[in-house]
């Protein structure tokens, strides 16, 4: 595992950065780097074949100085608490900058969900949810789908969690089915809301979306959306698109629809008609205006910086661009829009949820979208003025707006 990403370091030296701008004091700093609470579990799960199996399990509450912690539950063998630990700080920065009252939290269950049954799934679904139902609830730390984990999951995690309770407990859980009270808008609102930001650089910019090529990493939930809506809203030509398996090009632009219909038929986006197969390497370093990494961290990374080429990186994923490569991109000019700028549409949406579920009312899809446009351009316009009057890169700046409203709410509770 020593060679893969440690998300958790990456997050900790912009915190170090950031404690220099915002002048904190060494125990204020390293109360930041610190996880608040940890709950490590086994996850036992009665496998199709009878035999038990213990999968490992994480949830980690990051902080939460400006309300109950929040943050989805990723399925994935590539994790470890560190991982987990570096996604539950980013969801605390991420929830500051957009002004929502929360904090931040993440789970994760080491395994790998292909594999597994729809039953098995189920079971390690519930099973989990039994593991860490003590340390969650509507009012401490609402969890929410993340990579491989979709509403069918959320739905018999709400289950399992108000069996426990005693009661249902919708709020105990986000994106949920909407005959479940899931809200309106919830599927596509990452990759909504990162375009809105994507939108707004282009037109501070001067640049035209109508036409801009376009390379999508990961063809999953985000992914898949960043392509569909980056063609349908904003008329961008999507020249490559990949998952786990490979990507495909087409330089006329791909049809997105069409992609994932044949990738929910076939299992892969490969061999789509009247594209070439390319690797995800070769994916990464095209020519195109706009490059969405959206799949997994530390894709760009020392190994491939080099040959980045795209003008702007949006980080639709978590942590996509490491240290090195985020501080060589600046160097040449290329824009990188940070991850928890670009991919807060998720958990606003969820917020909204959230507020559904406790005022038992239902909003519509228009009123998502425009309450989803509004606080994420309230955020970009932010984050743009620092990066204007200061002269830091963005993610600096989202650093020091998010990391200050988390401090100042620790002062005002008495905590430092
Ligand atoms: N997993 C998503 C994220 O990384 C959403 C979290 C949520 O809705 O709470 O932002």
């Amino acid at each position: 595992m020593s060679d893969e990403p440690n998300l958790f370091e990456t997050v900790k030296k912009h915190i170090c950065t950031c404690s220099l701008d915002l002048q904190l004091t060494p125990n204020v700093e390293a109360l930041l780097k610190l996880p608040m609470r940890e709950l490590h579990v086994s996850v036992p799960v009665r496998m199709d074949d009878g035999t038990i199996q213990a999968f490992k399990g994480f949830r980690v509450q990051y902080n939460d100085a400006l309300g109950p912690t929040k943050g989805g539950i990723r399925y994935h063998s590539r994790q470890n608490i560190d991982t987990v630990r570096g996604l539950a700080a980013l969801m605390t920065w991420k929830c500051a900058l957009h002004n929502l009252p929360l904090g931040g939290a993440k789970g994760g269950v080491i395994c790998d969900p292909k594999k597994l049954s729809r039953k098995e799934l189920e079971m390690l679904s519930r099973a989990y949810i039994q593991a860490i139902c003590q340390i969650i609830g509507p009012d401490r730390d609402i969890p929410a789908p993340d990579m491989y984990t979709d509403q069918d999951v959320m739905a018999w995690m709400m289950d399992q969690y108000s069996l426990f309770a005693g009661r249902t407990t919708f709020g105990v859980i986000t994106g949920k089915p909407l005959s479940l009270q899931g809200s309106e808008g919830r599927l596509d609102a990452t990759a909504r809301g990162g375009w809105h930001v994507v939108g707004a650089l282009a037109r501070d910019r001067g640049l035209d979306l109508k036409g801009a090529t376009v390379a999508v990493q990961g063809f999953g939930n985000v992914g898949s959306f960043a392509a569909v809506l980056g063609q349908e809203l904003h008329g961008c030509r999507i020249v490559a698109v990949s998952d786990s398996s490979g990507g495909i090009f087409n330089a006329g632009g791909l049809d997105t629809r069409a992609v994932l219909a044949y990738k929910e038929k076939t299992g892969s986006v490969r061999d789509f008609p009247g594209s070439k197969n390319i690797t995800n390497k070769e994916l990464l370093e095209l020519g195109v205006d706009i490059l969405i990494p959206a799949a997994m961290e530390g894709v760009i990374n020392q190994g491939n910086m080099d040959r980045i080429k795209a003008k702007v990186v949006a980080e639709f994923a978590n942590g996509p661009v490491d240290n090195e490569a985020d501080e060589h991109l600046r160097r040449q000019g290329i824009i990188v829009l940070p991850d928890f700028l670009c991919n807060a549409g998720g958990v606003i949406v969820s917020y909204f949820e959230m507020v559904q579920n406790t005022n038992l009312d239902h909003w519509d899809e228009q009123e998502i979208h425009e309450r989803l446009e509004k606080k994420m351009i309230e955020a970009y316009n932010a984050v743009r003025d620092l990066v204007a009057s200061d002269n830091v890169p963005w993610r600096q700046a989202a650093y020091a707006i998010a990391v200050s409203r988390v401090v100042s709410a620790m002062r005002l509770r008495g905590w430092v």
